[in-house]
């Protein structure tokens, strides 16, 4: 059998400061790439410039959600009552944009910030013309006055006031909040997903650091995941599970040479069975690795 040739010791992790890693895969990459070479992802998002919401942006959901059910309520009456199908159909109209609005605002796009503000304007704006000049808006009421018709008219009208007091304040509330208050809420901003040196890493504890190295990891960004992981096991060396994820990490990112080191290391120094079996097992998957790199490596080289 061939010795194990010595795989190159390329510690790209350590040169941070003169070049960009992906998060994802560990390329390394020109200053302004958008788009990883390597494994082809996406290397910005945008993400929200706040992760809790403002107390004004609850309070400018519910205004948008109670426009919600207004309009519903709305709807149900004329359809019940039939005095103003004008209103039927308007209503129609701004049920559907409401409750796609509600959700958008609900997910904090900034595409449901500027569809409430241009929803509350022209909403109000509609109100007043319903209010200075009804006959645009009610063509159809005040007909056939039978004694029935005028008691459920009566009522109907009562409740419309009371909806219109409600309307009119949701939409000044949508736009007082939304000018003043909330703009914040919707603000994002552009992130780089290269590897970095986070500013709270030196100060993690190794539970700590390796809880975010296993959630970087299940995103996919496994050369970050390496950042904490050296960080959980410089913290506690005498953590297995620490040195055997950071193999398992270099292994994947196809810096087989470095998990191999900590296998080797780990297998010297550990004596409990399951975790020999553990590193027994990653070893030969990352031997076998580094073989099949090698073979497809001479066999470029052949031709
Ligand atoms: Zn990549």
């Amino acid at each position: 059998m061939n010795p194990l040739p010595k795989p190159p010791f390329n510690d790209v992790w350590d040169r941070l400061d003169e070049n960009h890693l992906c998060a994802y895969c560990a390329c390394e990459l020109a200053e302004n790439t958008l788009h990883c070479p390597q494994c082809h992802r996406r290397l910005t998002s945008k993400v929200l410039d706040h992760q809790k919401p403002s107390g004004s942006f609850y309070i400018f959901l519910i205004f948008i959600v109670g426009l919600v059910q207004l309009s519903l309520i709305q709807i149900i009456l004329e359809v019940l009552s039939l005095t103003s199908p004008v209103t039927l159909v308007w209503q129609g109209i701004w049920f559907p944009i409401f409750l796609i609005l509600a959700y958008l605002v609900y997910r904090r796009r900034f595409s449901g910030y500027v569809g409430a503000m241009v929803a509350a304007a022209i909403g109000m704006t509609q109100l007043g013309l319903t209010t200075f000049q009804p006959e645009l808006f009610q063509t159809w009421s005040d007909v056939q006055g039978t004694p029935l018709e005028g008691l459920i008219s009566g009522s109907a009208q009562t409740v419309s006031g009371i909806i219109f007091a409600l309307q009119f304040a949701s939409y000044g509330g949508i736009l007082l909040l939304g000018f003043f208050y909330v703009p914040p809420d919707f603000a994002t901003k552009k992130i780089w997903h290269r590897v970095n040196v986070p500013a709270d890493l030196y100060r993690m504890n190794g539970a700590a650091a390796h809880l975010t190295a296993d959630r970087l990891a299940q995103e996919g960004q496994w050369a970050m995941a390496v950042m904490y992981w050296r960080r959980a096991l410089a913290d506690d060396p005498s953590r297995v599970l620490y040195a055997l994820s950071l193999a398992d990490a270099y292994r994947r990112l196809g810096f087989e040479g470095r998990a191999i080191d900590i296998l080797k290391y780990l297998q010297k120094n550990t004596s409990t069975m399951q975790a020999r079996h553990k590193i027994a097992a990653l070893k030969a998957q990352t031997v076998g690795q580094w073989r099949q790199k090698q073979g497809t490596l001479d066999t470029v080289k052949e031709k």
